[in-house]
């Protein structure tokens, strides 16, 4: 078992050190057991061979959250179960966070006249405005949800009571204006968060200094639901 801090070129040495000994010979016999099809690679070759398949050739760039699909298993897995657990966050982790933020679908309601679309976050701009009565007190939610928010909406203009889980989605709604209204498309990507609504949202905006430590907050936030998740369903 090597430490986080072993330098790549002693792991060069310890692997020539090793060489033709049994750990070496145990090590590929896990990596063709456990990780490598052969049958597979061989058929893979072949195909090539025919030219019935192509290689596509992808360059993989972090600055922009460009990378291999294999090195992105590895990230969303980690990220997924929590693995990366302290410390802040890579900036490859936070390019691709943004860039799923970014790509999340909120539904927009209009809190003067109803009006309701879906967007995708990056399609939102500071400017945003109701297209039918250009109120700018525009609310955000989501789509599976939206359909429950528009009708308790229409409950409240009837002037009907609603019960506490209709009345937390319309305050819901409403603090979500607020922070569009406040934080603009920051607020959005906030709330594009899994797991984060706008009470959360609240916090970590306030104290997010700039994009960076914004993603890194709700990295952080997203963390915490996906471990207690458990206890909340
Ligand atoms: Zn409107």
């Amino acid at each position: 078992i090597l430490g986080r801090e072993t330098k790549i070129r002693s792991l060069e040495a310890l692997c020539k050190s090793l060489k033709g000994t049994v750990v070496d010979e145990e090590a590929l016999r896990e990596v063709f057991t456990k990780d490598v099809e052969l049958e597979r690679i061989f058929l893979l070759f072949d195909e090539l061979k025919r030219k019935r398949i192509r290689v596509l050739f992808v360059k993989s760039d972090p600055e922009k959250g460009r990378y291999s699909p294999l090195a992105s298993f590895i990230i969303f897995e980690q990220y997924g179960y929590g693995l990366l657990r302290s410390g802040v966050p890579p900036k490859i982790l936070v390019n691709t966070v943004k860039r799923r933020l970014l790509e999340k679908k909120l539904v927009s309601i209009c809190l003067h006249c109803l009006w309701h679309g879906e967007f995708r976050v990056y399609e939102i701009d500071e400017g945003f405005k109701c297209p039918k009565c250009s109120s700018r007190v525009l609310g955000f939610t989501y789509p599976s949800i939206a359909g429950d928010v528009l009708r308790c909406l229409a409950k409240l203009r009837k002037k009907k009571k609603l019960n506490s889980d209709e009345a937390k989605l319309v305050r819901d709604l409403r603090l979500s204006s607020s922070l569009f209204l406040s934080y603009g498309r920051y607020a959005l990507i906030t709330l594009a968060g899994i797991g984060i609504g706008p009470t959360t949202a609240v916090r970590i905006l306030e104290r997010s200094l700039n994009e960076d430590s914004l993603i890194t907050s709700i990295i952080e936030a997203e963390r915490t639901y996906l471990r207690t998740r458990m206890y909340w369903n």
